[in-house]
């Protein structure tokens, strides 16, 4: 009996592991990044306190291609300086969707409308973002950027939006025009009105402000959220609280998964793991949020 009930259990967690690995992923916040661009040494993983693999820059690709492949996340939006995307987009050009990221850690300025256009016409980009606007203590309704949001609605290209709040001291490290109400997430409403078609990516589902994430998910069916960076770096409890809180009020189905990696490619484990063991969560909510919603949102083939 005790040995049929050892190979009993034996086989159901071997079959609840090989189900996992077999789970398909897709990062919707995924960084390139290059070394030195949080700082030389860079700082430890503030969630696990473990040293990032960054000395160089093919250490670093090599470390987080091996991560994707080991959770099977068969695609990630990979947002960057262009040209370190193309790193990145080369190495496994089936795996890695470019993202144009603006303020990108080197002070460049956003490239004209018409580059903009040349550029996402050849490929080089299909989504606008990680939009860090609140890092200078700009919101995404400011006039500057209501050239490119109006060229992202007529070409369906969309627009991924940093909001909530970041780590902290931020104000005090690089980044003295941050604001807190910045990257609230009803800062997008009055592009949502004036473009209907923008498809809209909330980063981070707008953490902490949740009824005004609610607010937007209702009213407007295009916004969708990632649950990045929260999903590894605040407390297990408060994540689960939250993204609870969403699935209750009825958005399972435009979570969707990211990581927001950053420079701590051990995150990614770390954020797929948290999802993959949330008690609320059914098997195919999992799928919804790892997969499914981001082949919707993306309109990936
Ligand atoms: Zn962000």
């Amino acid at each position: 009996m005790t040995k049929l009930y050892l190979a009993l259990a034996l086989t159901t967690l071997f079959c609840t592991a090989a189900y996992a690995q077999k789970r398909k992923i897709i990062d919707v916040h995924f960084h390139a990044r290059s070394a030195g661009d949080y700082g030389n040494p860079p700082p430890d993983n503030p969630a696990t306190g473990k040293a990032p693999n960054a000395q160089t820059n093919e250490a670093i690709l090599k470390t987080n291609v091996g991560y994707l492949k080991k959770y099977n996340v068969v695609k990630a939006i990979c947002s960057g300086r262009l040209l370190r995307n193309s790193d990145f987009i080369l190495s496994d050009t089936s795996r890695f969707i470019g993202s144009l990221e603006y303020p990108d850690h080197q002070n460049n300025p956003l490239p004209d409308t018409t580059t903009f256009k040349k550029l996402f016409e050849e490929g080089k980009f299909a989504v606008f973002g990680e939009l860090g606007l609140q890092y200078e203590g700009k919101t995404v309704a400011d006039a500057e950027f209501e050239p490119y949001l109006a060229i992202c609605e007529r070409l369906g290209i969309p627009v991924a939006i940093h909001t909530g709040i970041a780590g902290p001291n931020t104000p005090y490290h690089g980044s003295p025009n941050f604001t807190i109400p910045s990257g609230r997430p009803l800062n997008v409403e009055p592009i949502l009105k004036k473009h209907p078609r923008l498809k809209i990516q909330l980063m981070h589902m707008g953490f902490p402000f949740l009824e005004e994430t609610k607010a937007l998910l209702y009213v407007y069916p295009q916004v969708y959220v990632d649950i990045s960076a929260i999903d590894w770096i605040v407390p297990k409890k408060e994540f689960y609280q939250y993204l609870k809180a969403l699935m209750t009020a009825g958005f399972g189905k435009r979570i969707m998964y990211g990581s927001d990696q950053m420079i701590w490619e051990d995150a990614i484990g770390l954020s797929i793991n948290q999802v993959e063991t949330a008690p609320f969560l059914s098997n195919a909510q999992k799928n919804d949020i790892f997969y499914k919603n981001a082949m919707r949102f993306y309109n990936i083939k």
